[in-house]
């Protein structure tokens, strides 16, 4: 399944009809908001979405989708209405695999999914990816296995799980409310306090790699963007 996000109904149409064609299923959504709806139902092999969308816009949606454990390795192709937007998406680092630049012929369109499709092939099953390096920090994400330098560190699942979500979206700020929702449930019924509690903890258990998890404040906390 593809799913293309585009308000434009006739461009959506054919996008859709044309990916059709060669023998992709595919859906076509008229905002961020039906693309969020149809992805409770079925992921998608991949995303083309246009960066401009009422309401929400290309990009946000994109963060949106990127900040989400669900949602973060589904390949995304960003439809830009010219070639120097790109450089702002770009400047963004918001996590496009790869963009076209509109006005696009459908050839070309299609060429581009095929290319990213290869690309990210097994892209969730990469042993490799599991595991996460930044500075001394080392995290196996399969067996839960934290380590700072060659010390081992023993974390909660909660302080585990903290880190996953930082650690898969650096430079990304979650608020605490977004924290508690994500990692505590929404049925968790204490105060955005205990957030910053696990927090403290998180950072002196790993020691000299606890900047990396920088406060931002009045918002939230973030891993460190790459550099
Ligand atoms: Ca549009």
């Amino acid at each position: 399944m593809i799913y293309c996000v585009e308000d434009e109904q006739n461009i959506c149409e054919l996008e859709v009809y044309t990916l059709q064609s060669v023998g992709f299923e595919a859906k076509g959504c008229s905002s961020g908001k039906e693309l969020f709806a149809e992805l409770e139902k079925e992921l998608p092999k991949l995303i083309l979405l246009d960066i401009m969308l009422p309401d929400e816009d290309g990009l946000t949606v994109l963060r949106r989708l990127r900040s989400d454990d669900r949602y973060a390795n589904i390949p995304v192709i960003m439809a830009t209405a010219k070639g120097t937007e790109f450089d702002k998406v770009k400047g963004l680092d918001c996590g496009a695999d790869d963009y076209i630049a509109k006005p696009f012929g459908m050839l070309e369109m299609v060429a581009r999914i095929k290319a990213v499709l290869r690309r990210c092939e097994g892209r969730e099953l990469k042993p490799a990816n599991q595991v996460i390096q930044r500075d001394n920090l080392t995290v196996n994400l399969l067996e839960h296995k934290v380590k700072v330098g060659e010390e081992d560190v023993v974390l909660t699942l909660k302080e585990f799980e903290m880190l996953k979500k930082f650690l898969l979206h650096p430079g990304i700020v979650f608020s605490r409310d977004k924290l508690l929702n994500d990692i505590w449930g929404y049925e968790f019924t204490g105060e955005t306090r205990t957030v910053d509690v696990h927090i403290r903890t998180l950072r002196q258990k790993l020691g000299s790699a606890g900047d990396l998890i920088e406060t931002i404040r009045g918002v939230g906390y973030r891993m460190a963007a790459k550099k």
